[in-house]
């Protein structure tokens, strides 16, 4: 096991939480009644992120609203690094970024009244866009742009 998979381990036997599911790509989901994740093998800074990420949602159980369970999610998987460590890399951040953009997206696409101030950063990494629906109603909304997490 590499430095990335015995920190993932500490992580479980800490917080008592099983892998439900082993995942291939980098995403997951946390089950927090049954304190069990859906995640990748943690080898790596990304992986990690993304496991570390999903064992924060069990610590820290039900937040409303859901941006901020997401960013809370986030903040434990950062500190993991710190914590171990282990330095953040780009892919890592951008991850990050683009995460908390969609999280912020969906919030005001859901007619949040405003940015949270905790939000207040992604903004940048959205764009808008027009829902055109099949009587040419038509609705403004938001989308996390990948390009832009990826460019600034
Ligand atoms: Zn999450």
């Amino acid at each position: 096991m590499n430095k990335y998979e015995l920190a993932g381990q500490q992580l479980l036997k800490e917080h008592v939480v099983s892998v439900k599911t082993i995942r291939h790509n980098m995403s997951g989901i946390a089950y927090i009644d049954d304190r069990a994740i859906s995640a990748p093998v943690p080898r790596r800074p990304l992986s990690f992120a993304v496991f570390a990420h999903e064992v924060g949602h069990i610590v820290n159980g039900r937040i409303s609203p859901r941006w901020r369970e997401e960013l809370m999610a986030w903040q434990f998987s950062i500190a993991q690094f710190k914590r171990f460590g282990f330095s953040v890399p780009k892919e890592v951040k951008t991850r990050m970024k683009y995460s908390l953009a969609f999280a912020l997206a969906k919030a005001l696409n859901r007619r949040m009244a405003k940015v949270p101030k905790g939000l207040r950063i992604y903004k940048k990494y959205l764009s808008p866009v027009t829902y055109i629906y099949g009587d040419d109603h038509r609705e403004q909304k938001w989308h996390a742009d990948y390009w832009k997490a990826t460019h600034i």
